[in-house]
């Protein structure tokens, strides 16, 4: 489980777009878990464990591989690309 993360170098210091929560389910009008922030782009999206999955939607729609946690006292970075926190 040594891989490593190739994507770094893509992170920016991004502003959350919805930093009030996900992009799209608040257009929809639904709910989410918890919630992600794309470390490329600022789009918020919600977790697996949400029904929409709109942090995986976002990167297969996009391909930007790296999200962080947008949840509060919550510090980690997951890769999609190399399934692996960075
Ligand atoms: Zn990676
Ligand atoms: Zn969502
Ligand atoms: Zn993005």
């Amino acid at each position: 489980m040594a891989t490593a993360c190739t994507h770094l170098d893509q992170i920016r210091p991004v502003k959350p777009r919805t930093p009030q929560g996900c992009e799209e389910c608040l257009k929809t009008g639904d709910e989410w878990v918890h919630l992600r922030l794309c470390e490329i782009c600022g789009h918020v999206g919600c977790c697996d464990s949400s029904k929409n999955k709109h942090a995986r939607k976002h990167f297969h729609a996009t391909a930007h591989p790296i999200i962080k946690s947008f949840q509060p006292g919550e510090d980690w970075r997951w890769c999609y690309v190399d399934e692996v926190y960075v």
